[in-house]
């Protein structure tokens, strides 16, 4: 929280220990979010939002002057002065990479105008070998939501019918995020021919609801399976990250169970996620961090061997 700082005025105050310039700067017209308020809100959620972040390499998409002013996607480490932030050399990108593990370095990104946080399907300490799937349903925009309810329940099915447990999470845009937890067995490629795999699978049995092919004309009156999240240094933004759009939605985790519920991908925005957040009982992704494995057998269901 806040401190009312050196001269009580309530609003100059540092955000874990960290000065907010331009605080009072509005960055979303349509809630009337400062600068400052965006910061207290990441303070708020750190512990969520951080368990997401920790070991992974980052991208950040900053908006200086708020979301409708320039908005640029950071990857690499080399001019942000941001303290505790960590600058990891890799053997994939010859500059240094974005790591943020502590409430300092998540509000100093803050600072520097970030507004999305996004994350690789990996840890640094096994670059070579991603940890997740991601499946990003990117709808038509003008399909209705109740056909990407039923899309994502088509796809759990069919991830049922593999043995793979999934989790779910709004994107806090158009369309939901489909995560495939796994032990970082193997590399980028093959983890990638079964994102591809289940894709085309999709769009091969249910033409009328799937496309496997990027681009709008492809899309039309269909959801596209986005299989390209899952390529070495791509990356979907994470869990809990404030979306840069207005009204300033939330990617939210929600259980199987929810998917009924909620009425779109932006449900949750930075002023409706802590009332969310107290009501839940139980953790929406319990169960997450059980290290799955992709099998031959797998592999043949979808075809692929
Ligand atoms: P929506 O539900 O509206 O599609 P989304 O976050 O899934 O929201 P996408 O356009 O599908 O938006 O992009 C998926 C992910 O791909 C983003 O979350 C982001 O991490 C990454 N991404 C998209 N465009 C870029 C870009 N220009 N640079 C870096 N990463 C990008
Ligand atoms: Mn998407
Ligand atoms: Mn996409």
């Amino acid at each position: 929280a806040a401190n009312p700082g050196p001269a009580g005025k309530p609003g100059q105050g540092k955000v874990a220990g960290i000065a907010i310039s331009h605080g009072e700067r509005v960055i979303d017209a349509e809630s009337g979010t400062t600068k400052r308020a965006l910061a207290e809100f990441y303070d708020s959620i750190a512990p969520h939002l951080l368990a997401q972040l920790a070991g992974r390499p980052l991208s950040l998409l900053r908006a200086p002057e708020g979301i409708a002013g320039e908005q640029f996607f950071q990857r690499h480490a080399e001019t942000l002065a941001i303290p505790g932030l960590h600058r990891i050399a890799t053997v994939t990108d010859d500059e240094p990479l974005i790591g943020i593990d502590s409430r300092r370095a998540l509000i100093g990104a803050v600072q520097m105008g970030t507004v999305e946080f996004h994350s690789w399907n990996t840890d640094f300490r096994h670059i070579e070998r991603p940890d997740r799937i991601v499946l990003d349903l990117d709808p038509d925009p003008a399909l209705p939501w109740a056909r990407m309810v039923e899309a994502t329940h088509l796809v759990l099915v069919l991830l049922d019918e593999l043995g793979l447990a999934a989790y779910l999470k709004t994107s806090g845009g158009k369309g939901m995020h489909i995560v495939v937890p796994l032990a970082a067995r193997q590399e980028w490629e093959p983890v990638k021919a079964f994102a591809k795999g289940i894709a085309q699978h999709l769009a091969r049995h249910l033409p009328r609801q799937f496309v496997a092919s990027m681009g709008p004309k492809n899309r039309v009156g269909k959801i596209f399976v986005d299989y390209l999240r899952n390529q070495q240094g791509a990356s979907t933004v994470a869990a809990y990250s404030v979306r840069a759009r207005p009204g300033l939605p939330v990617s939210v985790p929600i259980s199987r169970d929810e998917l009924e519920t909620i009425d779109g991908a932006a449900a949750w925005n930075v002023h409706t996620l802590a009332a969310r957040l107290a009501g839940l009982a139980t953790d929406p992704w319990v169960g997450y961090a059980h290290r799955q494995r992709l099998t031959d057998a797998m592999r043949q269901s979808l075809g692929l061997a």
